[in-house]
């Protein structure tokens, strides 16, 4: 039977409306299920929904919660520049759905596609159950530039190695983006439904007592508009000397687009037709946008990974690894996640992330080859302080990237390969830049020992104002000892399958 506001809506003659679900793709521009449901002429309703972990997801970490928030706001603004509103709910995703249906007699629902497993699963449940009920379910492609399932290798199974994945995508077409509506009709809003409605405030996303994130605004602004405008920025700056700039952290030469990817606000295709029109006027850039482009392919490549191999976030790929001898060490795992480790490339990383909610890739792959090889500490740690810390959180990014790290992944970086704190600072901070704008404690030391304090003599580090153990830590683990362990720990596996 249908709810009597439906009743009254069918009287009305309004035709029955289209639910548009968004899941981290807020955004209008190059939106397909948005853009669908616009063509069926019918009324659009949009919403999004606080899926809780009673809907078997991965609860999401602070940081990208802070995000979400922004988003969400940024969208529910886009929304009413179109004629439209977004319809805000924190309940299991399917009760919520299914009492939006009821009460809008809604004759159809679209989305686009996720590739988590438990976000398959949960997909799936509920097209069983809408289409059950009679509604047209339709899910499209629009979170990266080809699904898991389009790029496969010759013989038609999909790709293990980056580099032939690679050449593959390249020489595929990129769909063109599609424009946002200009218009999305809005169907009435009944009483009912403003009932079911939460205001962003009150779904909690943003940390208030205390306010850890009170950094977060003055550097990020989340929304559709600032995404194009951080790619427009990006092009017109920073493209240019991106391949070589791209491994220097204190330098801004990176997109810092990630957590705008990661949200949805734009999408790979954008960003891809933007770089590839902006080298047909300067072909001069297309090394640098080579190089930018093979690491927006990057994120397709681990998620059609996170696609194939649903364990990535939990489990070893290589089964070896799951008898790694890891150390359960709460002291020194403290030391790395406050960045106190006594190593300055390391804590500056572990603090930018901490005070920004992001961190320079270079100093992400430093500081998580210490925590699994000088530590020796599982890299699902590392995952987890990741997830909870970063404002670009990606469950296919985030679990492949500390597995290729550890050595364990998929087409990863062999474990023998440990980076040197030092010799890694020296090389990519070599004036120390990086270090002194988060390790202020170390900021008088000359150049020479700004990434090894405890090598200065002792005139110096009191002209510098620093003493070792008091102001600024001594080095948690000696490198090469704790280098040493890693191999050995790392030999011990051989024997294992
Ligand atoms: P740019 O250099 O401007 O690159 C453009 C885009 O390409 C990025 O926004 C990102 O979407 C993608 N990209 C860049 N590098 C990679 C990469 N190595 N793997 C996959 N995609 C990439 N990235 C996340 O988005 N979320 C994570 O949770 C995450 N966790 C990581 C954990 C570790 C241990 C490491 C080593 C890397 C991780 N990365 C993660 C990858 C990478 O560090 C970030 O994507 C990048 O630093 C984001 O900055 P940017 O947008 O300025 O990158």
């Amino acid at each position: 039977m249908l709810h009597s506001s439906a009743a009254f809506l069918g009287e009305l003659r309004v035709p029955a409306p289209v639910l548009v679900w968004f899941r981290d793709d807020y955004r209008l521009t190059d939106n397909p299920a948005l853009s669908a449901a616009v063509e069926t002429g019918a009324p659009v309703l949009c919403l999004a929904i606080l899926e809780e972990s009673a809907d078997g997801l991965r609860h999401m970490g602070g940081a990208a919660r802070w995000w979400l928030h922004g988003s969400l706001l940024a969208l529910d603004e886009s929304l009413h520049e179109v004629g439209s509103r977004l319809l805000l709910l924190k309940a299991p995703a399917l009760n919520a759905l299914e009492t939006v249906a009821s009460i809008t007699g809604a004759s159809a629902i679209f989305w686009n596609r996720r590739y988590g497993a438990a976000e398959i699963a949960l997909d799936s449940t509920i097209k069983a159950r809408l289409t059950d009920r009679g509604l047209k379910v339709q899910s499209f492609s629009g979170r990266l530039l080809n699904e898991p399932w389009q790029v496969l290798n010759q013989a038609g199974k999909h790709f293990q190695v980056f580099t032939p994945y690679l050449r593959a995508v390249m020489a595929r077409p990129v769909a063109a983006p599609a424009p946002a509506p200009k218009m999305i009709p809005g169907g009435p809003w009944p009483e009912e439904l403003a009932r079911l409605h939460i205001d962003i405030d009150d779904l909690g996303l943003r940390p208030t007592n205390p306010d850890w994130a009170s950094e977060f605004a003055p550097i990020w602004k989340p929304g559709e508009q600032n995404a194009q405008r951080r790619l427009r920025n990006f092009l017109e700056s920073n493209l240019h000397g991106y391949a070589l700039g791209r491994d220097l952290p204190a330098q801004d030469a990176t997109s810092r687009l990630s957590p705008h990817l990661r949200f949805g606000e734009i999408s790979p295709r954008q960003v891809w037709h933007a770089v590839t029109h902006l080298v047909g006027e300067r072909p001069d850039l297309s090394q640098d946008a080579q190089k930018y482009l093979s690491e927006v392919i990057w994120r397709d490549f681990t998620h059609q990974l996170l696609h194939t191999y649903p364990h990535l976030p939990e489990k070893s790929h290589a089964p070896r690894f799951e008898n790694f001898p890891w150390e359960d060490d709460s002291r020194t795992l403290s030391a790395w996640r406050k960045g106190r480790t006594g190593y300055p490339i390391v804590d500056a990383g572990m603090r930018q992330l901490w005070r920004t909610g992001w961190m320079h890739n270079r100093v992400r792959m430093i500081v998580a080859s210490f925590l699994v090889k000088h530590l020796l500490i599982d890299w699902r740690q590392g995952e987890a302080w990741f997830w909870d810390t970063l404002v670009d959180a990606d469950p296919a990014n985030n679990a492949f990237s500390w597995q290729w790290i550890a050595g364990s992944g998929p087409d990863s970086a062999p474990f023998y390969r440990i980076f040197n704190p030092v010799t890694q600072g020296e090389k990519f901070d070599p004036d120390g830049a990086y270090v002194r704008t988060y390790v202020p404690e170390l900021s008088g030391l000359p150049n020479a020992f700004i990434h090894k304090p405890w090598e200065a003599p002792v005139s110096v580090l009191k002209s510098a104002g620093v003493e070792l153990g008091k102001t600024y830590p001594n080095p948690v683990v000696p490198h090469g000892p704790a280098r040493e362990r890693a191999l050995a720990a790392f030999r011990s596996l051989r024997n294992t399958i």
